[in-house]
């Protein structure tokens, strides 16, 4: 079975294109909403995430305070590693249990660093979801009513879309005037034509 990466900057439409291959019956791997469940759930991320960072990262109802968490890692590249290399191999393994279990010719791994963490390695392909910064500012703007700001100090912790498209396999623009249905179409013909001969 195929492996198949999915990312794009804040607000490009990683999960609205998701959503599309969802329809399509491609089971889709929510890697960021795992990853934050897992934060919650697992006892060995909770045990690591207390040393590292104190017990004042749980809330009392012993979810994390991802404020907190935030306020911590934000400037500090150092923590952000090792949070990272605290979670990420509980979210990996979680993964590759949920592939031994799919049927389907290709299953979707959507992550927002999924170059940046070098996991895109262990994809087949990879999808990158490209949408002007214009764009992605607005959508995200009136999505969690951020400051634009706030938004553009988020994009500028990212990679660029030059960056992403230059690793990328397939590209899906989803600018306002495009239609990413056919695009989605498209790719997803591809990859079951040639899944046998990859
Ligand atoms: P994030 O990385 O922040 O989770 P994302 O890449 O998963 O974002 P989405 O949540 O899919 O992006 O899209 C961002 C917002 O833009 C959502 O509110 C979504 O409904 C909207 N959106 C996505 N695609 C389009 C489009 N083509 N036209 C208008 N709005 C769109």
């Amino acid at each position: 079975m195929l492996k198949i990466g999915i990312t794009g900057g804040i607000g490009s439409g990683k999960s609205t294109v998701c959503r599309v291959f969802s329809v399509l019956g491609i089971p889709v791997f929510e890697a960021d909403l795992i990853a934050k469940k897992l934060m919650n759930t697992d006892d060995e991320i909770h045990k690591k995430l207390v040393s590292l960072f104190g017990a004042e990262v749980y809330l009392p109802d012993q979810t994390v305070d991802r404020k907190y968490l935030a306020g911590i890692v934000f400037n500090d590249p150092s923590l952000l590693a090792q949070l990272n290399a605290i979670v990420h191999p509980v979210v990996r393994k979680t993964f590759f249990d949920w592939c031994d279990k799919q049927k389907s010719p290709y299953i979707i791994h959507e992550a927002a660093i999924l170059f940046e963490s070098g996991f895109y390695k262990m994809m087949d392909k990879t999808i990158a979801v490209v949408t002007s910064e214009n764009e992605r500012i607005q959508r995200v703007m009136k999505r969690d009513k951020l400051t634009l700001e706030l938004v553009k100090e988020r994009i500028n912790n990212q990679w660029s879309d030059e960056e992403r498209i230059k690793l990328a396999d397939f590209i899906i623009n989803n600018n306002d005037n495009e239609l990413i249905i056919p695009q989605i179409i498209e790719i997803d013909k591809k990859i079951r034509a040639y899944g046998k001969v990859w």
